[in-house]
This record gives C-alpha cells, sequence and structure tokens, in this order.
C-alpha cells in the first residue's frame, strides 16, 4: 500500500476528447487528471451530494473542444 492509499481509482472520461481514462479521487473528494491523449488537465471536486465542480485547462497553445 502507498503513502496515497486512501485514493481511489475512478474510470473518467476526458471532457475534451472524450478519451476514458483513469483518475484518483482523494478522501475529499477532489480530483486532477491529466488526459494523456489531448493534455487536458480536469480538476473535479465534490462540493455536495448533488454538487460536483470540474474545471478544465486545456493545455497551452490549445483551446477547449467542447464550448
Ligand atoms: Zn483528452
Amino acid at each position: 500500500m502507498s503513502k496515497f492509499g486512501y485514493e481511489k481509482s475512478v474510470p473518467f472520461v476526458c471532457v475534451n476528447c472524450h478519451t476514458k481514462i483513469m483518475g484518483s479521487k482523494d478522501e475529499r473528494g477532489r480530483m486532477k487528471v491529466k488526459c494523456p491523449y489531448c493534455g487536458t488537465v480536469t480538476v473535479s471536486q465534490i462540493k455536495s451530494r448533488r454538487h460536483i465542480q470540474i474545471d478544465v485547462y486545456a493545455p497551452q497553445g490549445q483551446s477547449v473542444i467542447t464550448q
């Protein structure tokens, strides 16, 4: 068991290119995952049971596909 044992792997779909990737969520419900295909970084944070906030950062010099 690593020191990041509290992190839980969750399947995730890149918001930008819709590639299926894996993210790791910590105990506070925060997940940061970088897409290995398009380079987009997605940060998701569970705010409440009914609210998940997702921030999408396109790689430098690019813009997100989904507008
Ligand atoms: Zn992607």
